[in-house]
């Protein structure tokens, strides 16, 4: 019996009223618990453990993903300031474009006031060679490279433009229509009493008054054909204008001019006077279109 009893463990509880209880359990129970809850508690103390390394990783991992974040925060925060500048540097180019396109209106304007002094069309022929109007929803790259286009035609436009406005000019610089020199208009082209003797007789030209040794110009650029004593005429200066117009100064006091010299207009060629059939200090002045007179008030402005 001992032995059997000595495996087991009596327990008995005592209360102040009722009867007194009793259990009765195996000896190794105790034991058995106490290496259970040792067990539990290492096993706890692993978990916890465990868990706190878990815990350490997710929150180094949290850090590392909020370090990742805030990268790319500022990465956005860079890249809203680059589209903000962009933003800004395409708001300028429009500006920009807009300034060209203004300029090359203003161009144009020249361009047309141009063409009447000069009294040609230049290349472009009146139409307006300005960026396309319209373009705001354009990509502004697209807007630059339109503009860089159309700058390139202007320019083009432009140098044809020179050229033609340098022909028409030095065309012009041939045309007899600048005064000789300035006075009182005494006699015009056509039929007139003849001022030295008889009847009527036909004016090849005009006459200016002015007193001797008074400038006198050449009406237009070209070449002296004559220079010297011509009867009648007295002291006279021709010029070839080598477009079909001649030009003529008679009565000089001075010629300052020789055959073969190629003079400008404008440029001085003789001195007033009243050498000739003359009553009287004056520049008689004929222009010549392929050889026949014409009047001269027809040409000068
Ligand atoms: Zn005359």
């Amino acid at each position: 019996m001992g032995k059997k009893e000595n495996d087991k463990l009596c327990i008995m509880i005592i209360p102040h009223t009722a009867k007194v209880k009793k259990f009765s359990i195996p000896s190794w129970l105790p034991k058995v618990v106490s290496i259970a809850i040792g067990l539990i508690i290492l096993f706890l103390s692993l978990f916890i453990s465990n868990l706190h390394n878990s815990y350490e990783s997710l929150k180094e991992k949290y850090n590392i993903k909020a370090a990742q974040v805030n990268a790319l925060k500022a990465e956005n925060d860079k890249k809203n300031f680059q589209i903000f500048n962009l933003k800004s540097e395409n708001d300028k180019l429009r500006e920009k474009s807009a300034e060209i396109d203004y300029k090359l209106m203003e161009i144009d304007k020249l361009q047309r006031e141009l063409e009447k002094i000069a009294g040609i069309q230049s290349p472009s022929r009146g139409k307006l060679l300005t960026k396309t109007q319209g373009l705001q929803d354009t990509e502004s790259t697209d807007e630059l490279r339109i503009l860089i286009d159309t700058l390139d035609l202007k320019k083009k436009e432009l140098q044809d433009f020179i050229v033609d406005i340098e022909e028409r000019f030095e065309y012009l610089e041939t045309i007899p229509d600048l005064w000789p020199t300035h006075g009182r208009l005494t006699s015009k082209f056509g039929m007139r009493q003849n001022p030295l003797g008889r009847g009527r007789q036909f004016h090849y030209g005009i006459d200016i008054a002015n007193s001797s040794g008074t400038n006198i110009v050449a009406s237009a650029k070209g070449i002296v054909i004559f220079s010297g004593y011509k009867r009648g005429y007295g002291r006279t200066v021709i010029l070839d204008h080598e477009n079909g117009y001649k030009t003529l100064y008679a009565h000089n006091s001075k010629v300052l001019v020789s055959v073969g010299d190629r003079v400008e207009k404008g440029q001085l060629i003789a001195k007033m006077g009243s050498t000739g059939r003359s009553t009287g200090s004056h520049l008689h002045f004929e222009i010549h279109e392929n050889d026949k007179p014409i009047d001269p008030l027809t040409i000068l402005k």
